[in-house]
């Protein structure tokens, strides 16, 4: 049997950290199975689903290298909803029901009220064909629910372990709305029967409509999947991220934020397992790394400033082509693999780099306070061309004329050469700064 998984966003809303790390898990759980990866736009819900979040949640996948295989659009598959859902009500598994959303508020309150769980009671099975064609005749158009057996429902979920439910505790779900549109608790069990899903790798707030949708998956003759869910990933503080979904969006990080692609995955593969997070370049390191059985039960953490970090770690790591796309983007097309490699160790994000170009490449006020010693130290500047070891030639011949060492060398020398006290290593700079501008800024020039 092939493993097949499916990532399934409603196109709603921005994709979010919380939504992405499903879509890697996913992906890593595929790739590292030699299966395939299905994408489902689950737009069924027409007045919330917009093109332009379909398009963000293909960018963002992209943009991380979460390749699918396979593609489908909920909103494509209408008639084979409709076909399924006429052999459900042909089977007495699908009920009409006519109760309006306040009349199923007074029975769920008044269910509460008396200490009872709110499960809806099934009245509408009671109703006579007499009786539903008054409420029709009353304007009424039914809305259907799946009538659930009464038995348990059992799973070994990959993360869970042995889960059980009692089809008696659950209420029926409503599948069908009262305009016809089919629900996403149906929709969902007919892709994954009809595109023979093998493993189904969701959020734990999904658990519940597992069990519903199993008996589901049973109703219409479905192969039942594999289930995994995963525990949704909370602030540092443990509250959901519900609240801080537009700063977290996987494009706000990326156009925003400055995140490097493989930092999110680098930290989402490994956030709530027993694995340590360190700095990926690639995905395959993380297919090779990546077991489910390593996610734990436990509430992964998600602290935007690990992010960043590891964001650094991986800039320092990143070789010149990785990043020379977003250079040229920044508008620094002369940009090369020694800058690169003298910047990125001072780097948390790319966009940073522009602070030293300009200090390698555009005038510089140096802060010469001392230039007595900058002017002796220009008359020793040696010739072009200059390499990396430069500046050690050059200050060993400093320092021997004027008897300055450690700090009071160096600062001096920095400041002047690029304004500032602190940054990338000096040996590096100087020979992209050049000969022409070290000596007009230590006699105190902007150049
Ligand atoms: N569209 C559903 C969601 O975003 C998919 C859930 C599932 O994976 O079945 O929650």
């Amino acid at each position: 049997m092939s493993v097949a998984v499916r990532f399934a966003p409603s196109p709603t809303g921005l994709l979010h950290v919380g939504n992405v790390r499903l879509a890697l898990v996913n992906w890593l759980f595929a790739r590292k199975a030699g299966g395939n990866v299905l994408l489902r736009l689950d737009d069924t819900d027409e007045e919330r689903s917009k093109p332009e979040y379909a398009e963000g949640i293909e960018r963002d996948l992209t943009w991380l290298g979460l390749t699918w295989d396979r593609f489908a659009r909920e909103s494509d598959r209408y008639g084979r909803y409709d076909e399924v859902a006429a052999a459900l009500k042909a089977s007495g598994r699908l009920y009409p029901c006519y109760e309006t959303p306040e009349e199923l508020n007074l029975k769920r309150a008044s269910l509460v009220s008396q200490g009872r769980p709110p499960i809806y009671d099934r009245a509408a099975l009671r109703l006579t064909d007499a009786d539903r064609a008054r409420l029709e005749s009353e304007g009424r158009t039914p809305h259907w629910r799946f009538k659930l057996e009464h038995k348990p429902v059992e799973w070994t979920d990959l993360v869970r372990g042995p889960v059980h439910f009692e089809g008696a505790a659950l209420s029926d779900p409503v599948l069908i709305r009262e305009d016809g549109r089919p629900l996403y608790t149906l929709t969902s069990v007919v892709d994954d029967a009809d595109l023979a899903i093998t493993h189904v790798i969701r959020g734990e707030d999904h658990v519940a409509n597992t069990a519903v949708q199993i008996q589901i998956f049973e109703a219409v003759g479905g192969v039942v999947p594999v289930f995994a869910h995963l525990p949704l990933l909370t602030d540092a503080t443990g509250q959901g991220l519900s609240k801080r979904l537009g700063s977290l969006s996987v494009a706000s990080l990326r156009e925003e934020e400055g995140i490097e692609p493989m930092a999110l995955a680098s930290l989402l593969a490994k956030l709530g397992t027993s694995d340590a997070i360190e700095p990926r370049l690639t995905l395959d390191e993380l297919v090779a790394e990546f077991d489910i059985a390593k996610v734990s039960r436990a509430t992964p953490k998600f602290d935007p400033e690990e992010l960043l970090r590891l964001n650094a770690r991986i800039l320092h790591l990143l070789p010149f082509e990785r990043v020379a796309g977003e250079l040229a983007a920044l508008g620094l097309d002369d940009a090369d693999a020694a800058f690169w490699e003298a910047v990125r160790p001072n780097l948390s994000r790319v966009a940073e780099a522009r602070d030293w170009w300009a200090v390698t490449h555009a005038p510089v006020a140096p802060a010469a306070d001392d230039p007595a010693f900058l002017a002796e130290a220009a008359a020793l500047l040696p010739e072009e061309p200059w390499d990396l070891s430069t500046w050690g030639t050059w200050t060993g011949a400093v320092k021997a004329r004027t008897g300055r060492k450690g700090k009071d060398l160096f600062l001096p020398l920095r400041r002047a050469l690029t304004g500032r006290d602190h940054g990338p290593e000096l040996k590096n700079l100087l020979p992209l700064i050049g000969r022409t501008r070290a000596q007009k800024r230590l006699a105190g020039e902007t150049a």
